[in-house]
């Protein structure tokens, strides 16, 4: 379960210094860039946040809902919603048929655009199964953190790291709609609750399947965990290639990128960090 009691011994950090420092830097940078889309969305969607629902404190045992700080995550809505988001999230079945016509008349252009026939044979349906994919791939929009984790926290002593890491991601580049895969490796130490093992990939899953960029994508993950079950810190490494990259523009096949985001103890403690990174096997050099 990758998990460490914390009677044992730490492992030694085999990472060196300067590894942890280019670690940081790139986690400043990402949180920099953030804070700067954080407040460039905070204009743009103002209005939609205005219209948001405040999170719910009845049956549910969410932890600290309201302590959230950050403009991306919340539990009743989507994040980064605008009112085609909402529209997708609650629609009726005429408007889900509609939304699919709509999609198969943009594909038939784009094939058009392309040079294609879309009358051929090969291409009849093309539009069709496109639309579903698409839509498969995309399919985060219509979920939230708060139904994905369903309540399952469990109050436990445990006060060591739990980690779950290879977590396989498949997800699409907000710049260039092509995908971008690779491993995100989760890892918290609890306060006194912990949540369900398989709820880490499952909110990894949700916000993969939206359109990203890699650094929010991984800033997503480690905020949503941190709000929603108020841990001591929160980490999370991914390392994915993009296809961006590697079919056009720089054609770099074998460049992967890496991000992290820690908080909490995580960035206060090097200690805990570097048993993250230690049992993550993020060590190579
Ligand atoms: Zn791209």
């Amino acid at each position: 379960m990758g998990q460490s009691d914390a009677s044992e011994p730490r492992e030694q950090p085999l990472l060196t210094d300067s590894i942890v420092g280019s670690s940081f830097t790139r986690t400043s940078y990402t949180r920099n860039r953030n804070r700067k889309e954080g407040k460039r969305r905070r204009i743009l969607n103002k209005n939609a946040r205005q219209s948001r629902v405040k999170p719910t404190t009845g049956k549910t045992n969410l932890l600290p809902s309201q302590k959230s700080s950050s403009p991306i995550v919340d539990f009743n809505d989507i994040g980064r919603s605008s009112s085609a988001t909402h529209g997708r999230a609650n629609e009726t079945p005429k408007q889900a048929k509609e939304r699919l016509e709509k999609m198969c008349g943009a594909v038939r252009t784009l094939l058009e655009c392309v040079g294609e026939d879309p009358n051929r044979e090969g291409l009849l349906a093309t539009p069709s199964r496109y639309a579903k994919a698409l839509l498969y791939l995309t399919k985060g929009y219509q979920d939230n953190v708060k139904n994905v984790v369903n309540d399952a926290f469990f109050c436990e002593s445990h006060k060591g790291m739990v980690i779950v890491k290879d977590i396989e991601i498949y997800s699409l580049c907000e710049h260039h709609l092509v995908p971008f895969t690779g491993k995100m490796h989760i890892g918290y130490v609890p306060s006194d609750t912990v949540i369900g093992l398989s709820k880490l990939p499952r909110i990894a899953e949700m916000f993969s399947r939206r359109l990203q960029v890699q650094e929010r994508l991984t800033q997503d993950v480690a905020q949503a965990v941190m709000d929603i079950l108020n841990p001591q810190g929160v980490a999370v490494i991914m390392d994915s290639a993009h296809l961006c990259m590697v079919m056009r523009g720089v054609e770099k096949t074998c460049t992967t990128t890496i991000t992290s985001c820690v908080l909490g103890c995580f960035k206060k403690d090097s200690t805990v960090r570097n048993e993250f990174l230690s049992l993550v096997n993020f060590n190579r050099t």
